[in-house]
């Protein structure tokens, strides 16, 4: 007999060689039915592997992210046995699980497919995944495994295999279908109901470039259809909402080749709505006791040397700029945190100074692959609404809750409800991993997960997650479509202090290293008018909007007017613009529609008579015809009402 011990800590006895599906049956034939895929001590098993020693199992469905895992996986061997049957000859190489779907890479040889290929491939999937085949793992030696490959002519996988430990080498079959694989499958192809191959791309083989060019060969599959339709609306709905997509048509932002790749431009539109979202921040944080520095853009190679930066980011980054005499070396700052580090080192303090929080709108550059670039999320060089507080021990657990407090005020006036935290603490197993004293740790993990407590989030602790210098707090963010991004952390740091020797006066007047807290809760303003972008779909929140309201005249005879509605609406601190150009006014509210402005002000001969304004909202409700001042409340409620007071 052997011990089973499930999530829930409860241990059963079992015959030896019981398997998985074994297992569920066990507990419950609903159960048994879901469960898809398995772990048992940590490694991915398949649910008709025999288990033969003690250990934990966790059982996995679709819901799962492992069980989506092993399907998309399984899958891909249903894909590459389609391909394999509808183009001869093809050489198969590898098809892993990814984020959202799985890929095979093949070489083609002679042969080529496209969109229009794709119909084909998935009815052929289907066909096979309908035969209810078995996935069964099976120990092959090397000698074996070489043989079948050498014989096919697939040097891919040949290669592959000479890397693999003799002993270790599985194949995987299904159906006449044999793949070389570790394992982590569905039990039949059967579950497969729903499959599209989404797209195909180039991929040299192992990721080199030197190598040759394979065809990727993207798809996703789902146990029903339904899911599969409900995927495919997400997907246009994604695509509409692209940041790089919308960025461009509410002109916020550009990219230049001249200046550089991954490098944004903000547009005026662009500009004035991160200055907005700059003075709001800076707003909340001057009540909540932040002092903003300004520091230089580049700083001596020995700053991040001391820093522990150059270590980290020399080789593969920006690399120095050398002065023309006097042989000095500056780095692009990767990080403000060692300038903030310096400004503390500029005086004295005493316990009774701290906290000290240094705030810093800073910018930052770092080298990141062309292939890497995407929109505003991944650039080389971003402005991170950074800040750096610099506490006692003592302090740690209530600075800790003010910055949460700052974070939430941030999320709930941009719209985002739907949000969770990761507390990311030491592996206690590894010890050595790990800089600074063990007690203070001890307390700083404590503090996190008191705060997060104390302050209602929804979060979950991940061991082993820390960073070697400190324990950290992350914020996830689901937006519109339930896609989730991280957003804003919230740092502990022993190591910088450490290295910059920072200190303060103790009430026992001795020398104490003081904790240094790092915080973004946008993380940048890059990656975080994107993530808005993608959440809002460009229609943003009011009191954010770069225009709020356009003024719309019904003809020539009305421009008059409708400047004094402009001027009015300047003294009601409403952000507007006019329309006068010689167009009809549907021609102008579609524009304005598309331009995605809250409210379209249409004034005719009525209005001008009555002094009021027609107010339509974006998306068609119409607010009848009302006075200015009354249309001035109805923006300040709407503000009012997202725009917490912190
Ligand atoms: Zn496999
Ligand atoms: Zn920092």
């Amino acid at each position: 007999m052997i011990k089973i011990t499930l999530p829930d800590g409860s241990i059963k006895e079992h015959q030896n060689g019981v398997t998985p599906m074994e297992v569920a049956k066990g507990i419950s034939e609903g159960l048994a039915r879901n469960v898809i895929s398995a772990s048992f001590n940590g490694v991915t098993v398949e649910s008709t592997t025999p288990l033969t020693e003690d250990g934990s199992l966790v059982l996995y469905t679709w819901k799962d992210k492992d069980g989506k895992k092993a399907f998309w996986h399984s899958t891909s061997h249903i894909v590459a046995q389609a391909l394999e049957e509808l183009y001869p000859g093809i050489k198969l190489t590898i098809g892993p699980a990814i984020e959202n779907g799985f890929y095979y890479d093949v070489d083609f040889g002679e042969q080529s497919i496209s969109e229009k290929d794709f119909p084909a491939i998935e009815k052929k999937v289907l066909e096979i995944a309908r035969g209810k085949h078995d996935y069964k793992m099976r120990s092959v030696t090397k000698a074996e495994a070489l043989a079948l490959y050498k014989d096919q002519g697939n040097e891919y996988k040949v290669e592959l295999i000479e890397n693999l430990e003799d002993g270790t080498i599985t194949f995987c079959d299904h159906s006449s279908f044999t793949d070389l694989c570790r394992g982590g499958h569905i039990p039949n192809t059967g579950i497969v109901k729903a499959v599209k191959i989404l797209s195909v791309a180039g991929a040299y083989w192992r990721g080199d470039e030197n190598n040759k060019q394979l065809t990727r060969v993207y798809g996703i599959s789902f146990p029903k259809q339904k899911e599969l339709t409900e995927y495919l609306e997400l997907l246009e709905e994604a695509k509409k909402r692209d940041h790089r997509k919308l960025g461009k048509e509410l002109e916020l932002f550009t990219f230049s080749k001249k200046v550089g790749q991954g490098l944004p431009l903000w547009l005026p539109k662009g500009a004035a709505l991160r200055e907005r979202l700059e003075q709001f921040l800076k707003k909340a944080q001057k009540k909540a006791g932040y002092e903003m520095v300004v520091t230089p853009h580049i700083g001596q190679k020995e700053l991040y040397v001391t820093s522990g930066h150059y270590a980290k980011y020399g080789e593969d980054s920006f690399q120095p700029i050398h002065t023309p005499k006097d042989d000095e070396e500056f780095l692009l700052k990767p990080m403000n945190c060692p300038h903030h580090c310096e400004i503390y080192n500029s005086s004295p303090f005493s316990y009774k100074d701290l906290p000290k929080r240094y705030a810093e709108f800073g910018t930052v550059y770092r080298y990141e692959q062309s292939g890497e670039l995407h929109g505003l999320t991944r650039v080389r060089g971003f402005t991170q609404d950074d800040a750096h507080i610099f506490c006692t021990p003592n302090q740690l657990n209530d600075e800790f809750k003010k910055v949460i407090d700052l974070s939430l005020y941030v999320l709930g006036s941009l719209g985002f409800e739907n949000f969770t935290a990761q507390v990311s603490v030491r592996d206690m197993e590894k010890p050595e991993k790990y800089i600074g004293d063990a007690d203070n740790w001890e307390k700083a993990e404590q503090a996190i997960i008191n705060a997060a407590e104390e302050k209602g989030l929804n979060f979950e602790i991940e061991s082993g997650e820390a960073a070697f210098y400190g324990p950290k707090l992350d914020f996830m963010v689901k937006d519109a479509l339930g896609r989730q991004w991280q957003l804003g952390t919230i740092q502990v740091d022993y190591n910088l202090p450490e290295r910059f020797d920072l200190t303060y006066k103790g009430s026992d007047n001795d020398l104490h290293r003081p904790i240094m807290i790092h915080r973004a809760p946008f993380g940048s303003m890059e990656r975080f008018v994107a993530l808005l972008l993608e959440h809002t779909g460009g229609n943003f929140p009011l009191w954010l909007i770069p225009t709020q309201a356009i003024v719309l005249p019904v003809s020539e005879k009305h421009e008059k007017y409708a400047e004094k509605v402009l001027n009015s609406l300047e003294n009601h601190e409403i952000r507007a613009l006019i329309d006068d150009r010689n167009e009809t006014v549907g021609k102008k509210i579609r524009e304005a529609e598309l331009k995605k402005i809250p409210f379209m002000l249409i004034v005719g001969e009525q209005e001008e008579e009555a002094q009021t304004i027609s107010v339509r909202r974006h998306g068609g409700e119409d607010f009848g015809s009302i006075s200015i001042s009354k249309f001035s409340d109805l923006v300040s409620t709407e503000i009012n009402s997202t725009l917490k007071s912190f």
